[in-house]
């Protein structure tokens, strides 16, 4: 089995002092696992973050959000080329939350992916329904149609890209998909991946929605599930490590 990814997405918390103590502290307990590990930190922390992983390849430095645009009059925005120059290797795209609360659509997710993978960073793309998708029934429809706006736009380079699906009431509430019914989901977005690409077997679906040191090995079990995208756990140095340790059980195991 390929090695798993696991990815934190540390979201707009803490403060740099923090920051720079849970990458020390992830980076003293990475040693030994199999495993394949990011942390995503706010955009004004990525310089520290590159000089604290210079020199080593277990833990890659990740970003939550990239623009759409290439270059010029967008204030605030941050390109692509400026992520890769503090090393960054991982952008996360299409957050529920960039979604919900600054309207990001499909269209714009997309591009976004493009972007990153011109210069060379990797887009994690989020899919995922909300509740009342789920409960209507619509849960395959939605991540479905996301999906294809990512290939639509990106065509081959699709094999390039990170999946993960985040199912949107899964995220920050304690809920999580059980491993049976991520699995079906994951399985879905492979299906759709293989009609687009020869690769899609080698592209990692991770799962993220409250994963947690209990529940990790489960999920990470499922065949369709290559790895976490974790928000609320990557914040505490035992509980990151502990999914990474089963992520790592996971590819000995096989
Ligand atoms: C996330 O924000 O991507 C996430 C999965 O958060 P949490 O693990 O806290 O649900």
């Amino acid at each position: 089995m390929k090695q798993k990814l696991i990815v934190g997405n540390w979201k707009m918390n803490g403060s740099l002092a923090a920051h720079q103590a849970l990458v020390q502290g992830v980076l003293a307990g990475l040693q030994g696992l199999h495993v394949q590990a990011a942390v995503c930190a706010p955009a004004v922390y990525l310089a520290s973050l590159q000089t604290l992983l210079q020199g080593q390849t277990a833990l890659m430095g990740g970003a939550q959000d990239v623009s759409m645009h290439e270059v010029g009059a967008f204030t605030g925005e941050i390109s692509a080329a400026m992520l890769r120059e503090f090393a960054v290797r991982y952008v996360i795209v299409g957050h529920s939350e960039r979604r919900q609360y600054h309207g990001e659509q499909d269209a714009q997710v997309a591009l976004k992916a493009q972007r990153a993978l011109s210069a060379g960073v990797t887009p994690i793309v989020c899919v995922g329904e909300t509740l009342a998708e789920r409960q209507a029934g619509r849960t395959e429809e939605v991540v479905k149609r996301q999906l294809a706006a990512l290939i639509h736009t990106n065509g081959h380079c699709i094999s390039e890209i990170v999946v993960a699906y985040e199912p949107v009431w899964a995220i920050g509430t304690g809920l999580t998909a059980t491993p049976e019914e991520a699995q079906q989901v994951h399985h879905v977005l492979r299906q759709q991946l293989k009609a687009a690409t020869a690769h899609a077997d080698a592209i990692s679906i991770l799962y993220g929605g409250s994963m947690n040191a209990a529940n990790a090995l489960t999920l990470l079990q499922q065949a369709d599930i290559d790895g976490g995208l974790i928000g609320g756990a990557s914040l505490k140095v035992p509980d990151f490590l502990a999914i990474m340790a089963a992520a790592s059980h996971c590819a000995q195991a096989s």
